[in-house]
């Protein structure tokens, strides 16, 4: 194969994976898991829950592999989730005993750590340095959270601990929302932080560290759980620009404005409570060209919505839309009744 064939044949390839929009939904979750890390437990579940459902329906309609491969994965989740949990367990358990809480700092060796910990509003990280096991210095060198409290609660608990020169658990603060998850993220960084300079502090092992890391991340907190609402708004709306723009024929629908003119001149009007052609210029939207190829059927072609609609959308434009990017997915192996494409 010649190297410019190479190069066409791979454009197509990458061509035909943004045109798909499953592969284009595994992007956008991809770049919100990484964004996000907190995040990434409820997008693998979204995700293995839509796949697997988009796979056991091929499975019910033409006896798809594809549902075995699902089933031979989830099997993987359940015996890595089982392996993970007793490593987490045990690994816990030791890190409990080992941690460099009060007399621990005994066991940390003299150095300078960076460590994490999961704040009010994301990951607060610290630089510790320890000395003749004493800590000695703390730089905040990553701050999510309210300045209020980078100002009040966070140097008193550091004056205090620097005075005793070992960690502590913070006392409560009162009367400020979000100040205990800081000091608790705080806390926890500087723990981490300590932890890094203990001998043997007991570590997950590579397949749980890349499992949970993989599939769990941190336990997702207010802030992510808003950050991924807003994040979904706006890949829906760029989601149904794109596929209307990729989709040759479908680029109307998304102007529709649902002004149901054309529901009210067209004979058939509904079916399975689908407004007809209203409904199937929205299902273009959503990009279900099945749904919108099954109900084709009941369009009679009278052209009267077509007539009536203010954008120049009608009900065979959207299905001729259909059966042609229908065609073009299955190529040559698409045997579709002709006499409806319009
Ligand atoms: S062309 Fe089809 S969708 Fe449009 S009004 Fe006639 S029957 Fe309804
Ligand atoms: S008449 Fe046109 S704009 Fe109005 S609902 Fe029908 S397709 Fe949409």
């Amino acid at each position: 194969m010649t190297s410019s064939k190479l190069y066409r044949n791979l454009l197509e390839l990458l061509w035909n994976s943004v045109n798909s929009r499953g592969v284009r939904l595994f992007l956008y979750a991809l770049t919100v898991a990484l964004i996000f890390p907190s995040s990434r437990f409820i997008l693998a579940v979204v995700l293995i829950l839509t796949i697997g459902y988009k796979w056991y329906k091929d499975y019910r309609l033409q006896k798809s592999r594809n549902f075995y491969y699902f089933v031979g994965f989830i099997a993987f989740v359940v015996v890595g989730y089982v392996i993970s949990f007793v490593n987490v367990k045990s690994v816990n358990e030791g890190q409990i005993m080992m941690r460099p809480l009060g007399a621990g700092i005994d066991r940390v060796a003299d150095g300078v750590y960076i460590g994490r910990g999961e704040g009010f509003r994301g990951s607060i990280e610290v630089e510790v340095e320890v000395k003749d096991h004493r800590i000695t210095d703390i730089k905040t060198l990553v701050y999510p959270d309210l300045i209020s409290v980078l100002d009040n609660q966070i140097p008193e608990f550091k004056k205090e601990l620097l005075e005793k020169g070992r960690l502590f658990t913070p006392a409560q603060p009162k009367m400020l929302r979000g100040a205990t998850e800081t000091l608790t993220g705080y806390f926890n960084a500087i723990q981490d932080a300590l932890s890094k300079g203990t001998p043997d502090f007991p570590k997950y092992d590579w397949f749980s560290s890349i499992f949970l890391n993989s599939f769990i991340g941190q336990a997702p907190n207010r802030v992510t759980l808003n950050a991924l609402a807003i994040l979904f708004a706006v890949f829906m709306v760029f989601e149904y620009t794109l596929q209307s723009m990729l989709t040759p024929g479908t680029g109307r629908s998304i102007n529709c404005y649902n002004c149901g003119s054309c529901v009210g001149v067209c004979p058939v009007k509904e079916v399975d409570g689908i407004q007809i052609p209203m409904g199937l210029i929205l299902l273009t939207r959503l990009g279900d060209y099945e749904r919108v190829m099954e109900l084709s059927k009941y369009c009679v072609g009278c052209g009267r919505c077509a007539l009536k609609c203010p954008i120049g959308n009608s009900g065979p434009l959207v299905i001729s839309a259909a059966f042609q990017a229908a065609r073009e997915k299955k190529g040559k192996a698409f045997t579709g009744n002709k006499g409806n494409t319009a």
